[in-house]
């Protein structure tokens, strides 16, 4: 098989267990597990609403479909986002008729603030900022151009989920943080995603609408408890958006060890980060920033000849990813071409190298020892 970037790993029997009692009780759909999970997570991170839902990527559509429908948005006002992304982060701008403006990523690999600030227009609503790698970058920094400029932060943490700062979970400075537990995010759970807003009337806006719309409590007060619960009133066109109770076990289960496996995680990043530093004119290390303790859902380097490296590693059986390609290369937003240069460059040469918890340290080691091989050859 060879060394792999990511291979998700599981507390098998506990999930199987939490499983076993969904088909026992003959649910596994909506409710049950997946209010269990929010709770869960609304203590683990301190935010104050939670909603579970079937991926990060209907959060992402559906933070930025609320906050443009609650706070009277136009067709074609803006986002400043970044281009070194998974691509949903930017589809789900378009899908809302809204523009992405695209801003230069800094050495974090994260949003650079002076790029965002020369971006802001009349028309920018928000600003659409992702945690790369577990990463914070200059968060902070974001948020107070949110501050002052009063646009709205929607936080795309599909890397973030056990990121610290100080001590905090971030994100309570948002107005809605989107959380991923995909097959190979730090909490996998095949498939889903918990959105967070910061108002509490947008979390049952989103409640409704992850249900196609279906407000449920409309005639629930009124009906016998027990009863099967026919009687709705349709509020939006909604989508079919919430989680459900067998990702929920597994979400349950491997929250409980998130913060073990993460400490694993930036182990394996300073085994990483202890040999390649060593060669600071052929690696470039992502700067991670004081005070950020971070998820190390990547561990991210940029070389020149990024695609030979890759082939190199293949050759030795070792199997790295790129994160990511400039969003601005794809048609629909290459609009942008020229106007981003280091995510230009961060996109022709950064390199995810393999990081999961099966990483032993000798594997560590013969990963670097092929990296440095190449660098130096
Ligand atoms: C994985 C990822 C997503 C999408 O997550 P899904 O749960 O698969 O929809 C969004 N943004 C970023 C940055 C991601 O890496």
């Amino acid at each position: 098989m060879g060394i792999q970037l990511f291979k998700a790993k599981y507390e098998i029997d506990e999930c199987m267990a939490e499983i076993r009692e969904c088909l026992e009780v003959g649910w596994t759909g909506l409710g049950f597990k997946t209010v269990k999970f929010e709770e869960a997570w609304k203590q683990y991170t301190g935010l104050p609403f939670a909603h579970y839902i079937n991926s990060s990527t209907i959060g992402l559509y559906m933070a930025v479909d609320i906050l443009k429908e609650q706070y009277g948005w136009n067709d074609e006002d803006e986002i400043i986002t970044t281009p070194i992304t998974f691509v949903t982060t930017n589809h789900a701008i378009l899908k809302s008729h809204l523009k992405p403006v695209f801003a230069d990523v800094d050495d974090t690999l994260c949003l650079n603030p002076e790029s965002v600030k020369e971006r802001i227009t009349d028309k920018t609503r928000a600003i659409m900022y992702v945690g790369m790698g577990g990463n914070m970058g200059n968060y902070y920094e974001i948020v107070d151009i949110c501050n002052k400029y009063n646009l709205k932060l929607i936080l795309d943490a599909a890397h973030m989920t056990g990121t610290r700062y100080k001590g905090e979970i971030p994100g309570k400075e948002a107005e809605v943080v989107v959380y991923s537990f995909q097959a190979v995010k730090n909490l996998p759970t095949a498939d889903s995603g918990m959105i967070c807003f910061k108002n509490g009337d947008f979390d049952t806006i989103v409640r409704k609408k992850s249900w196609l719309g279906i407000n449920k409590d409309t005639y629930a007060r009124t009906q016998n408890m027990g009863n099967y619960k026919w009687k709705y009133d349709v509020e939006y066109v909604g989508e079919k958006g919430h989680g459900n109770s067998i990702m929920a076990s597994i979400g349950l289960v491997q929250l409980k060890y998130l913060d073990r496996d993460n400490s694993f995680r930036r182990q394996i990043c300073n085994w990483y980060r202890k040999r390649l530093e060593q060669y600071p004119d052929l690696i470039k290390l992502v700067r991670i920033e004081d005070g950020c303790e971070s998820s190390c859902h990547l561990f991210q380097i940029c070389v020149e000849n990024r695609d030979e490296l890759i082939i190199a590693l293949n050759n030795a059986d070792i199997f790295p990813g790129v994160h990511y390609s400039s969003n601005i290369n794809y048609k629909m937003y290459d609009y942008a071409k020229d106007t981003c240069p280091y995510s230009d460059y961060v996109s022709d040469h950064t390199i995810s190298l393999p990081l999961n918890l099966y990483l032993t340290y000798d594997d560590v080691q013969k990963i670097c020892d092929e990296v440095i091989k190449f660098v130096t050859r």
